[in-house]
């Protein structure tokens, strides 16, 4: 029985890697530090590997930006307009790089990056392949080879990662019409021995061909280039093994096929769905391999190695011992690094603390995984397992985690509490009557800059150098200067600015019971870009009203209308590490009661616009199409029950960015919000054609400017978007606001921008 790893986190223990490709953009450092601090990252992973036991350690796992623009810069998918910066005498392959990764405007070029898109159903983004008609590969960048080289020289045969062909392919873009980008294969393939070769070449014994879509659903002219896609390399490689990695789900109606590639060994993941393993053990063809997922790489918790074991015993009696291998479900890049990192007991307590695992300590659980299903392991092992137990016992019987009336609380919700008490229609007269708001309304979607100076007041706080009180007042002074400002141009609803808040979940989770933080618990979210998700630990409650007193507030500073500003149950589930020990949508009923109580608190209050943001409720969509009316239906429920408290002249506003909003638009109906604001200007409004042929019939801002640029747009860019709006949605559904929060806008650009989107707004009521 051998361990084995398929990727562990590349961004340092201390954010180094982070560290070094800023300062590197910012000309504060040289390439070959960057260089420098990328092999350190390595050689300590590799190490931490060995000594822990792992007996294939992969390589070509680590990347300075993304393992998918990786493969892009090997296979030479480099798209035209990056010539020039290739050109240019002094530049290196990581400028190039780095411009295909964040775009390249310097020494007069201007060249755009090429676009990013999220990692299946994780938060981390990769950067979207290219695809041209006749497209071309060649070998380009070697860095696969100079990093299994790299660790051969510290005395580690490692294990290659390679993206697999088909996975490739289908990770890419068409940008052209007239091809299909799996048709591609015949010139890809090549590519792909040239790499085997050199490998091989150099002693490698194990190469991992990452194959995520298999567990996706597939065309059977996909599944067909899988079957001669691997068939062909096995005939050319017959003496290399072959390990095909699946992961992020079940491989389903794949099974058959996935069991049928020649390859020496599959990877299934047993986390995600460990009822895979049964027809697994059927379908295995009877020299290969099989390699046990079991150790969560997508969440933070200890293992629990009864179940483990369990499911590593019954895969030995199906196939012995030697075709048996022990891994985490998936890469630990979605993993923090390590938890010894967690010093502060005030952050993290220690009771909480002994449920963990990051990446490092996942590492070895691994490895004690395999002594402790060999024949007769040592003292140790058994030691170390009657502690997992222990821990997983505490956890579990943990009164930290338990509160028995708000599981009774969800067990108690009925269909009228996800309800509001009339239809839309007759809300809508009744909160025209009492907001009397014009056509064209005008707001914004909650945050105002995030300058450095709030920050700094945030940072003050912490560290002890203001005290509450004191940072109160500057929240309070910075509030009453929007405010003012809101109404001195015009808007009709106005916002207090979030200014109190840090990230729009962490905000939430810091106040909810049930949640916690860490202080190094970083991931990487794409590039030099990591966040810190809170992790959800027991049941969710709200001890006390989250947001009431800044909504409060600023209301009292003026006499129109104040929006109230929370995050949604399905977003806050989405972006926190979520417990394992209940189904994901009852921890969503938790919070969806929770933030009920706040927005029922809010209306108490006299605020009686709310707006309940769910950006990430299309990015909770599962892999597989079968899976998703589940989904919906507790995402949409949880929603309305957040929503279902208020009285009908509440109007509650809902937020999305991020598009594609065509799979999901039946479910954003049933939200029933009275008011959706999205994002639609970069799409030039095109993306409302689908609200508009679905003959939504609630109300809609579409955003008018996009808020990713400091660039300000004037008056007449946004009536011409209005008017196009205006031509597919009713005059009496349209909402006038940007695309998305200001916060990392300027002062300078926001007021502007606004001005010229309030005189719009206005231009627009003029014609009506
Ligand atoms: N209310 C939040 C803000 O304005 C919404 C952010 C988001 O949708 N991502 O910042
Ligand atoms: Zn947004």
């Amino acid at each position: 029985m051998l361990t084995q790893n398929l990727g562990y986190p590349r961004i340092g223990g201390q954010r180094e890697l982070k560290k070094v490709c800023e300062n590197y953009w910012a000309g504060k450092t040289g390439y070959k530090n960057v260089l420098a601090v990328g092999k350190n990252i390595r050689h300590e992973n590799w190490q931490i590997q060995k000594d822990a036991g792992i007996d294939l350690i992969p390589s070509n796992d680590f990347s300075y930006y993304d393992h998918v623009l990786d493969h892009s810069l090997m296979f030479g998918a480099i798209p035209k307009r990056y010539n020039e910066v290739m050109l240019k005498q002094d530049n290196e392959e990581i400028d190039l790089y780095f411009a295909m990764a964040r775009g390249y405007q310097k020494n007069g070029f201007d060249v755009v990056a090429m676009e990013m898109t999220k990692w299946f159903d994780t938060n981390y983004h990769y950067i979207v392949p290219e695809f041209y008609k006749n497209q071309q590969f060649r070998l380009f960048s070697q860095k696969i080879v100079h990093e299994f080289y790299e660790a051969k020289q510290l005395g580690i045969v490692s294990k290659p990662v390679l993206i697999g062909p088909v996975s490739y392919l289908l990770l890419g873009k068409e940008k052209e019409a007239g091809f299909e980008k799996i048709d591609l294969i015949k010139n890809l393939l090549p590519v792909y021995a040239d790499i085997l070769t050199k490998l091989q070449d150099l002693g490698a014994e194990w190469i991992q061909f990452d194959e995520p879509f298999l567990s996706l659903d597939l065309t059977e002219k996909e599944q067909q280039v899988y079957r001669n896609t691997y068939k062909q390399l096995r005939k050319e490689f017959p003496r290399l093994n072959f390990l095909l990695a699946t992961y992020f789900e079940r491989l389903g109606d794949n099974a058959q096929l996935a069991t049928s590639l020649p390859v020496d060994a599959l990877h299934i993941d047993l986390v995600r769905a460990p009822q895979q393993l049964d027809e697994v053990l059927e379908l295995l063809p009877a020299k290969t391999i099989l390699s046990l997922g079991v150790v969560d790489g997508r969440n933070v918790w200890k293992n629990d190695f009864e179940q483990s074991l369990a499911a590593i015993q019954k895969a030995k009696d199906k196939l012995g011992a030697d075709r048996v291998w022990i891994a985490p479900s998936c890469s630990l890049i979605h993993s923090p690094c390590d938890l010894k990192s967690e010093s502060n007991n005030d952050v993290l307590t220690p009771e909480i603390k002994q449920w963990l695992a990051f990446a490092k300590q996942k590492v070895s659980e691994i490895a004690l995984l395999k002594s402790l299903s060999g024949n007769a392991p040592g003292v140790n092992a058994q030691y170390k397992l009657a502690g997992n137990i222990h821990d997983n016992t505490s956890r579990k019987t943990s009164i930290l985690i338990h509160n028995s009336s708000i599981k009774q609380r969800v067990v108690n919700i009925k269909e009228s509490d996800a309800q509001r008490k009339s239809s839309f229609p007759s809300r809508k007269q009744q909160q025209q009557a009492l907001l009397n708001l014009p056509l064209f309304a005008t707001t914004t979607i909650g945050s105002f800059p995030q300058t450095a100076e709030v920050r700094s007041w945030r940072s003050q706080l912490k560290k002890g150098a203001i005290n509450q009180a004191q940072y109160d007042l500057h929240i309070a002074a910075e509030t009453e200067k929007a405010v003012k400002w809101q109404e001195e141009i015009g808007l009709d609803v106005l916002v207090h600015g979030e200014f109190e808040r840090n990230d729009m979940v962490e905000y939430f989770g810091g106040q909810l019971a049930g949640f916690t933080f860490t202080q190094n618990g970083w991931v990487q979210s794409y590039g030099s870009r990591c966040v810190k998700p809170p992790i959800i630990y027991g049941d969710v409650s709200r001890p006390e009203a989250m947001t009431v007193k800044w909504s409060a507030y600023a209301q009292s500073l003026t006499n129109k209308w104040m929006k109230g500003m929370l995050t949604g149950p399905v977003t806050i589930l989405q972006w926190s590490f979520v417990r394992n020990d209940q189904p994901r949508s009852e921890t969503c009923m938790q919070i969806a009661l929770a933030i009920r109580d706040e927005v029922c608190d809010l209306e108490k209050a006299g605020i009686k616009i709310i707006q309940i943001d769910e950006p990430a409720i299309r990015e909770g969509l599962p892999l597989r199409k079968a899976d998703w009316a589940t989904y919906l239906d507790w995402a949409v429920k949880a929603f309305r029950i957040s929503a279902g408290g208020v009285q009908d002249d509440t109007q509650i506003h809902t937020h999305m960015c991020y598009s594609e909003f065509n799979d999901i638009i039946q479910s954003i109906a049933d939200m029933d919000a009275d008011v959706i604001t999205i994002e639609t200007s970069r799409s030039q409004m095109e993306l409302l054609d689908v609200f508009a042929d679905f003959k939504y019939p609630n109300e809609i801002g579409p955003g008018v400017y996009d808020i990713h640029s400091p660039r300000v747009p004037n008056k007449d860019e946004m009536t011409h978007l209005l008017k196009k709006a205006r031509a597919v949605i009713p005059d009496s559904q349209l909402w006038v606001n940007p695309d998305c929060g200001l916060k990392t806008r300027g002062w300078d650009e926001t007021k502007k921008a606004l001005t010229e989107m309030v005189a719009a707004a206005k231009e627009m009521r003029a014609t009506v």
